[in-house]
């Protein structure tokens, strides 16, 4: 059974969404060389509080931070360190769960860190390209594969790795509830109705598809140590054009 939400949740996932918005709009302006990780960590639980909201990764299966910072081949799940410094030419992908009155926002970014290279700059565009081909799928009466398979045409067009490991996810009181969305075509016929929300989340990767964990027990990274993206919105299904919510509120 999926979770569609009510009006007042929808409200409030709309509001977790906008803070978690504000959080990728600073993250924008300060990820420069020079700054660790540890301090954009900072910077984003500073927000989310200031914002009456709780950091919904703190804690989260034990993990230490309010934000995932995963730099180059790390594709998602790095930890956030005062070790961990940008660099010129580095990209970092960052990801960030609000939790407000209940409900969550969930949204992911990969920035570059001053001038990156071009196929770096062609991995980024098309991961960005899929989430919102991904997103526009996102109506009444399609059929949770429409989605994936739109996330896959613009990796196959670009020949990029796709990750299959990890996916997305629908979003409400919980960060992660059903369904499961996979960034490939698996044939799911699960409907989509409105007021459901889902995390669609694209990782594509530079080189091969596949992906392990460190010793950390968190860190995900590509095996071939290629560069990784993963770009993430939560959306809502309605009786109209489907609703980003992890976007600033006008
Ligand atoms: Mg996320
Ligand atoms: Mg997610």
């Amino acid at each position: 059974m999926i979770n569609r939400k009510s009006r007042e949740e929808t409200k409030r996932m709309r509001h977790a969404g906008h803070i978690v918005a504000l959080v990728h709009q600073k993250m924008k302006e300060v990820i420069e060389p020079g700054i660790s990780t540890k301090e954009l960590d900072d910077i984003a639980m500073k927000i989310i509080k200031e914002n009456h909201a709780i950091p919904t990764f703190l804690g989260y299966q034990g993990f230490p931070a309010s934000i995932c910072a995963s730099i180059n081949e790390q594709v998602v799940h790095g930890i956030p360190s005062k070790d961990m410094i940008l660099k010129e030419g580095d990209i970092i992908s960052i990801d960030v769960g609000a939790t407000y009155g209940g409900l969550v926002g969930d949204s992911a970014w990969t920035y570059p860190v001053g001038k990156v290279s071009q196929e770096v700059q062609r991995l980024l565009a098309t991961t960005e390209e899929s989430l919102f081909a991904g997103i526009a799928q996102m109506k009444e009466g399609n059929v949770l594969d429409d989605v994936s398979k739109a996330i896959e045409m613009v990796a196959n067009r670009e020949k990029f790795g796709i990750v299959r490991q990890y996916g997305g996810h629908g979003v409400g009181h919980n960060m992660h509830e059903d369904p499961f969305l996979f960034n490939y075509s698996v044939g799911d016929k699960t409907l989509l109705k409105t007021g459901m929300a889902i995390a669609i989340e694209p990782m594509l990767n530079l080189g091969v598809d596949d992906v392990e964990v460190a010793e950390d027990g968190w860190t995900v990274s590509t095996i071939d140590k290629k560069p990784s993206a993963h770009f993430e919105h939560t959306v809502m299904v309605t009786d109209g054009e489907p609703l980003i919510l992890t976007q600033l509120m006008p």
